[in-house]
């Protein structure tokens, strides 16, 4: 059962983005939030890589982890990470992010369990399966 939901995005992307598709996803449960074990009075928060590499996400993720059981007795089993899609996926803005695979080493070395993208855009879905967007798999 997931108590906390931490979503990481794109440091270069959220310079211009607000987050608001990750937000709006989280709060209809659709897309990547869709069919999660969600606790009823689950949390979300959102907070970006740090930038490239990605190196700062290991020691927000940390902390994260200390926090939250320290205040709140969540456990690390009951937070899930969430890559935004901005970093899990192929779209007309750009490719997935280069250094995805050292990002999920980091949060593989926190012990927290992490799954791919937020909001999924419909436009950019049809072009990756049109093949216009070659799509790495995130998940894998
Ligand atoms: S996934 Fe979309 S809405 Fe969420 S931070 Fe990235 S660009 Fe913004
Ligand atoms: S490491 Fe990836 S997700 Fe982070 S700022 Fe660079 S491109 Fe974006």
């Amino acid at each position: 059962m997931i108590k906390l939901i931490a979503i990481v995005q794109c440091h270069i992307v959220h310079e211009r983005c607000p987050g608001y598709f990750c937000d709006r996803a989280f709060v209809k449960r659709t897309w990547g939030f869709e069919g999660l074990d969600l606790d009823n009075a689950v949390r979300k928060l959102s907070f970006t890589c740090g930038g490239c590499c990605g190196r700062a996400l290991h020691r927000k993720l940390i902390l994260l982890k200390k926090k939250a059981k320290q205040h709140d007795s969540i456990e690390d089993g009951e937070i899930l990470v969430k890559l935004g899609s901005c970093i899990s996926k192929n779209n007309y803005h750009g490719p997935v992010c280069p250094h995805l695979n050292y990002i999920k080493e980091l949060i593989q070395k926190t012990g927290l369990a992490f799954s791919c993208d937020t909001h999924i855009s419909k436009k950019a879905e049809a072009g990756r399966t049109a093949g216009i967007y070659k799509n790495g798999n995130c998940e894998e």
